[in-house]
């Protein structure tokens, strides 16, 4: 976790523990293919952040959903790329993130409206 920052266009290879750039498709260390794994998306489990910022985007309440959506929506894309393909949801995150930040929009824009109708 204090490699946060370094881990963000690194990852390290599980063949030969090199950091490697986070878009490499074959590790130029030792060769290993990332192509073939991704694609190996069937035994791939759904991240369970990324179910929950689907549906509290859809569900709204009040905005609540919406901000939850939005921070549940980045922690799930970055669970699932830093998993190399063992986690998949990534449409789901996405789709709670738009759904969030549609719902974040409109709550400026309903206090903007207010304000100036004040
Ligand atoms: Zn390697």
């Amino acid at each position: 976790m204090t490699r946060e920052s370094t881990a963000a266009d690194h990852k390290t290879c599980p063949m030969c523990a090199e950091d490697i750039q986070q878009l490499a498709l074959v590790c130029r260390h030792c060769g290993y293919d990332y192509t073939s794994r991704s694609n190996d998306g069937t035994s791939a489990k759904a991240n369970g952040l990324a179910i929950a910022a689907m549906v509290l985007g859809i569900l709204w309440i009040y905005w609540i959903g919406s901000i939850l959506a939005v921070i549940f929506g980045h922690i799930s894309l970055q669970q699932i790329r830093k998993s190399n393909g063992t986690q998949s949801g990534r449409g789901m995150a996405i789709a709670g993130l738009v759904l969030g930040y549609l719902g974040v929009v409109t709550l400026i824009l309903a206090i903007v409206g207010a304000l100036l109708v004040m």
